[in-house]
């Protein structure tokens, strides 16, 4: 691995400070811990942590966090780190707070539809809680192993967005601890200790740690909304040769909104795993394949969606799109129609033909922006050797949805962890300036997001974090303000 850290400014009098609030066992200052803290899947540049704490109470939080706001240091909140643009790099070293083993399943209310759960609790531990009571969420294609807090804090997007819309968008309630220290609660546990169902009809104030990339509080609690599993799954599969056909069948079948899940990816994309470096298309093989999931009750409810998706073929055939019904490669299928995965949440089959390298443009972009940006992508990864390993899918119905590019890239040398960080900003560039938008930005992108923002929206961030966060420690850096 290039880019090794240097050594960091350790004060043995902080280590010995964190270690009387969390314990022995739950702080240090090893440098091979730190050094494993250091560095993510993406391009950014590795740094080290100072300390790792990892509190197991809401108080030792809030202790860390007095301690950390009067001596002025950085804190890095972090959970499993797969978030891949580089978030949770320390970039001025500090506090590392691995929430980790705060993870408890606190309540799952069978009628009420909601979960309890603290920060460190993963997918796969959520899932397999949820699957006694037939309950599911919005798992990401990511990790199991990774947060559900954090992916929704983070905006994160899973097998049910279609349907219901970003994760985020599922919390009902939340339990922060500010950088200063104070504990703060919002939505309905806000007004009654022991009520989590919803964040309205009160003030969105839960929108003050949501985007915010870790920058304005630590998650200690967090309630979402989770969902029946109906029994039958369907899972229309087609193909087109052309993005545009692509985006028309997904805009007219999204339309009637009987989908839980519904993506195009690119042939590059649906290769598990994806082509390092860069390989034609067989020309037999059609650019683009989609996968709608759809789940019933009953026999009847399914064949009703079944006519529905014949309908909206029709409909497409009659524009004279390309479309056709096509078989999904089996693995990638399963990998994103079972969730959550083992096999395309296994990190190394996206990266193993690469060499540990994953970063990715990802964007929420108007529907109808889809195909100028995707040939531009296109054009940009081929010329650096890069797969356009991109996949479109639609939010909540059809207005805006995801186009994001998954590009593996091996992690050698300086010039190929350079290589894939150009193309990545360069595909983010075009995108901006097609009204799309990047989410859990890296550095990088929060920059070109910043230079286009107006400025009255740049100085409201900037109140906003400075009253939460006087002085400046939380995740600093990363709003690239
Ligand atoms: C192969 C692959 C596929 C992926 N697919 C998807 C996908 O389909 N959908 C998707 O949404 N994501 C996806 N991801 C991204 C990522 O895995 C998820 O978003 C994941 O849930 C993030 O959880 P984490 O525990 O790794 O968070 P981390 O990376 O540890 O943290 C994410 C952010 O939250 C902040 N944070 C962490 N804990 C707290 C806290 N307690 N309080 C405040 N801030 C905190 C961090 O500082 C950071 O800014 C994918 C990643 C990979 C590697």
């Amino acid at each position: 691995m290039t880019g090794m850290p240097k050594d960091s400014n350790v004060d043995p009098k902080f280590t010995k400070r964190l270690c009387e609030i969390v314990g022995e066992k739950n702080a240090t200052d090893k440098k091979h811990i730190r050094y494993a803290y250091s560095y993510d899947l993406s391009f950014v540049k590795p740094k080290s942590p100072d300390y790792i704490v990892m509190p197991t109470s809401v108080e030792q939080v809030q202790e860390v966090m007095r301690f950390a706001n009067q001596e002025k240091i950085s804190v890095t909140p972090y959970t499993a780190g797969t978030n891949i643009g580089g978030l949770c790099i320390p970039e001025n070293g500090g506090i590392l707070l691995d929430m980790k083993r705060m993870n408890k399943i606190l309540r799952i209310d069978e009628e009420s539809h909601y979960a309890v759960i603290e920060p460190g609790v993963s997918h796969a531990q959520l899932a397999s809680e949820l699957g006694k009571f037939n309950l599911r969420w919005s798992w990401p294609v990511g990790p199991p192993s990774s947060s559900v807090s954090s992916n929704a804090i983070s905006h994160g997007i899973g097998g049910l967005s279609g349907r219901y819309g970003l994760n985020s968008e599922e919390i009902t309630s939340m339990e922060v601890v500010l950088p200063t220290g104070e504990l703060v609660r919002v939505g309905s546990c806000a007004i009654q200790e022991d009520s989590w169902h919803s964040c309205l009809p009160l003030p969105r104030v839960d929108g003050l740690f949501t985007g915010w990339l870790g920058t304005t509080g630590i998650i200690t609690k967090i309630a979402i909304r989770v969902h029946p599993t109906p029994p039958i799954l369907k899972v229309f599969t087609a193909s087109t040769e052309k993005i545009a056909h692509m985006g028309s069948y997904l805009r007219t079948l999204g339309n009637y909104e009987i989908c839980d899940d519904l993506t195009g990816v690119s042939w590059w994309l649906s290769q598990v795993p994806i082509p390092y470096p860069y390989k034609p298309k067989p020309t037999e093989a059609p650019e683009w394949i989609s996968f709608a999931t759809t789940f019933s009750w009953t026999q009847k409810e399914k064949e009703a969606r079944e006519e529905i998706w014949k309908m909206v073929v029709d409909e497409e055939t009659k524009k004279g799109s390309s479309l056709k019904e096509t078989n999904y490669p089996a693995e990638a299928l399963k990998a994103r129609t079972q969730l959550p995965s083992q096999i395309v949440g296994s990190t190394k089959n996206y990266t193993k033909q690469a060499g540990a390298g994953i970063s990715w443009p990802g964007t929420f972009t108007p529907v109808n922006k889809w195909e100028p940006v995707y040939d531009k992508w296109k054009e940009i990864l081929i010329s650096r050797n890069l797969s356009p390993s991109v996949r479109v899918t639609n939010y909540r119905g059809v207005h805006y949805g995801m186009l994001r590019a998954m590009i593996p890239f091996p992690k050698k040398t300086p010039e190929t962890i350079e290589n894939a960080r150009q193309a990545i900003v360069e595909c983010l560039k075009v995108d901006l300036d097609n009204g799309g938008i990047p989410y859990k930005p890296p550095v990088d992108f929060g920059l070109e997001i910043n230079k286009r923002a107006h400025p009255g929206y740049v100085e409201l961030l900037k109140k906003t974090k400075k009253m939460l966060d006087p002085n400046d420690i939380m995740n600093t850096g990363k709003l690239a303000l």
